[in-house]
């Protein structure tokens, strides 16, 4: 069973990752996730046989055709964790912070599965931060004791190569514009759930990001609501304190000065989801 070392290694009562189930359908598309779990690192995920072929690179994915990174193969992921992001909690396998970095479609230069073998995967890649050619290139280490996972992935020169270029520069997500800290530090994260597999069956051929994007909106529009009713349990004296009605700032005769100190103002306030870059 192709995800059977990913069932091993997660206790799904435990873990808000979604469970190990093989996908229909021959999508090719790919996700990158930047996890900062007991060392930072990116996850290259590729859509291919049912499941996510996956990679671990510590410096993450590059632009710059210079940059041979290091992609260590991990065990399969199943094709839900596309839009995985979150909290893992504690205790658990990979636990800590996960940003959805990167999603898009990816081409196969040939025959995915005999490039795979072969350990010389080429393919063109159609995402939001990452474009144009790469290879995944296997390392036939003849040391003794190597676990035979190393491979580099390998920007081509093409239109959307770029010299020099930093990913730490892009810390955001694609699927709800946070960063690691806002995700790391909003307790919404850790009930992330990915969506259904029927959900994912009934979309239309492109229209799995726009679907993606919206089910990340409600769910932090939902999480926003939940954290600001939450809010207004607080005093009224101590919700004034924390948000401090700025007099110069109101139009005369604006009736919300009449309402100041009101937890209706806070909580209207808050009630606005965030807006997520992809979707204005
Ligand atoms: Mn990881």
């Amino acid at each position: 069973m192709a995800l059977e070392e990913y069932k091993r290694k997660r206790d799904f009562r435990q873990t808000p990752e979604p469970p190990p189930k093989l996908a229909k359908g021959g999508r090719r598309r790919f996700v990158v996730q930047k996890h900062r779990a007991s060392h930072l690192h990116y996850d290259f995920r590729l859509e291919m046989e049912g499941v996510l072929k996956s990679w671990a690179v510590p410096r993450g994915p590059s632009l710059d055709p210079a940059d041979k990174r290091l992609a260590m193969q991990v065990e399969d992921h199943p094709v839900s964790y596309f839009d995985f992001e979150g909290i893992i909690p504690a205790g658990n396998y990979g636990a800590g912070t996960v940003m959805v970095w990167d999603v898009g479609t990816w081409e196969p230069q040939s025959d995915a599965r005999e490039m795979l073998n072969k350990g010389d995967l080429k393919f063109r890649l159609n995402g939001k931060k990452l474009k144009g050619d790469f290879a995944l290139v296997h390392m036939k280490s003849r040391r003794l004791g190597t676990k035979g996972t190393e491979w580099l992935l390998i920007k081509h020169r093409d239109a959307y190569d770029q010299p020099g270029y930093d990913i730490d520069k892009y810390d955001h997500s694609v699927l709800t514009g946070r960063s690691m800290d806002e995700i790391a530090g909003d307790a919404g994260s850790a009930e992330w759930k990915s969506r259904p597999a029927s959900v994912a069956g009934r979309s239309r051929k492109n229209d799995w990001l726009a679907e993606s994007i919206a089910i990340a909106d409600a769910k932090r529009a939902k999480e926003t609501k939940r954290a600001a009713n939450k809010k207004t349990k607080i005093h009224p004296a101590k919700a004034a304190k924390r948000n401090p009605i700025r007099p110069e700032k109101t139009a005369p005769g604006d009736s919300s000065l009449a309402r100041a100190g009101n937890t209706q103002v806070t909580k209207k306030k808050r009630l606005r989801a965030p807006k997520s870059p992809l979707t204005a």
